[in-house]
């Protein structure tokens, strides 16, 4: 019989992140589907006490942590021995954690000192004739596979934006505090700080609802002759700061400030959505002035909904790719947009 754990890092207020609860559900779920498989939480951070009682009532056997101020900060070292301490407690043979920079750096290692295996990027779970499969994608998300392993314990690192985050009243939860001693090896690497962008500059937002795509349209000239960069910059900003959206772009885009062309200041490669950029997850995605051609489009798998505004009305997403096109001059749509917005 197979028994579960799940894993999960506090924040630094001591709230768990969305994904660690899409995990939870991901684990509960898989839990019935095994027919009333065990499910044990292990949580990792300065004080685990407000996330444990956030899921108190999810039904999990039972509560694991290791916390302290050794385990505030991700670190590879503490991680490890952390995760290492809680597969050792728990005994699970499937173990599950969401995708986050943090679990992406100390899982592998872990799974190695347990004598696990691990896959990342777990796009579903799913029991078949009892045996649990999962599915990945590969080749910038055109093949998916189906996966299926005899070792345990077997990491699971799920994407987020898989499943729906387990949702339950608050109460108060019996933690079961695990003692790891750190030497001082282990503290060698210190974080003595954060440096985020200004607020007004974080245009990458994963849990936004839209996902607004500028194309190399808005740098393009336009029917008057001439360009308009500064009112590009103006439209775009308004929409995704009233619509509270996230910013993607096409390569062409980015690609611009190496080639010493005029750019949109607060674009980046980080920006970049597709088959040498980001897969985001949105309900909702708008492409503005930009030609929906496959190795962009691919990058456009997991958005719910498509649509795109584009003066071409042979343009790629009118091929397939969107689910509405508006032929139409974006500088004039958004602006009436953000008008309505405002
Ligand atoms: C190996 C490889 C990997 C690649 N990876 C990626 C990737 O990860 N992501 C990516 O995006 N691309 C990628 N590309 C590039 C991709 O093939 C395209 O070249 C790129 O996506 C085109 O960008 P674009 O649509 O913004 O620009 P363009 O092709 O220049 O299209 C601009 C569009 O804007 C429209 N337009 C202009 N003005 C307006 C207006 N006022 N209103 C409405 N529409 C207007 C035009 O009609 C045109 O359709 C890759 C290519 C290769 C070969």
């Amino acid at each position: 019989m197979e028994k579960i754990l799940l894993l999960a890092h506090t924040q630094a207020d001591g709230s768990l992140p969305k994904a660690a609860y899409e995990s939870l559900n991901a684990a509960l779920t898989l839990a019935t589907d095994l027919g009333g498989a065990a499910v044990t939480v292990g949580l990792i951070g300065a004080d685990v006490q407000a996330a444990a009682d956030s899921i108190t009532a999810c039904g999990a056997t039972n509560i694991l942590a290791v916390s302290g101020e050794d385990f505030a900060a991700s670190r590879y070292s503490t991680d490890t021995v952390a995760v290492e301490a809680l597969v050792k407690e728990a005994a699970p043979t499937l173990v599950l954690a969401p995708t986050s920079s943090r679990f992406s750096r100390c899982l592998p290692g872990a799974a190695y000192r347990c004598d696990g295996r691990i896959e990342t990027h777990i796009a579903d779970i799913k029991v078949n004739d009892g045996a649990v499969q999962v599915q990945r994608w590969y080749y910038r998300q055109r093949m998916v596979a189906t996966l299926a392993r005899a070792q345990r314990p077997w990491f699971l690192v799920v994407d987020s934006g898989v499943f729906e985050p387990w949702q339950g009243t608050a109460g108060s939860a019996e933690v079961q505090a695990l003692e790891v001693a750190i030497g001082d090896d282990c503290r060698r690497t210190k974080v003595i700080g954060v440096q985020t962008p200004d607020s007004d500059t974080q245009t990458i937002r994963p849990e936004a609802e839209v996902l607004f795509v500028a194309g190399a349209g808005w740098t393009k000239k336009q029917p008057d002759g001439q360009v308009h960069i500064k009112k590009a910059e103006e439209l775009i900003l308004g929409f995704i700061n009233s619509g509270k959206a996230s910013l993607g772009s096409s390569k062409s885009l980015v690609d611009q400030s190496s080639e010493g062309g005029e750019v949109i200041s607060f674009m980046s490669h980080l920006n970049q959505v597709g088959q040498t950029g980001s897969t985001p997850r949105h309900p909702k995605g708008l492409a503005t002035c930009c030609h929906g051609e496959e190795p962009h489009t691919v990058g456009w798998r997991f958005i719910g909904e498509r649509r795109a505004i584009s003066l071409d009305p042979n343009c790629g997403w009118a091929q397939g790719k969107a689910d509405v096109l508006y032929v139409a001059d974006a500088f004039e749509v958004i602006a009436k947009v953000n008008a309505l917005l405002a």
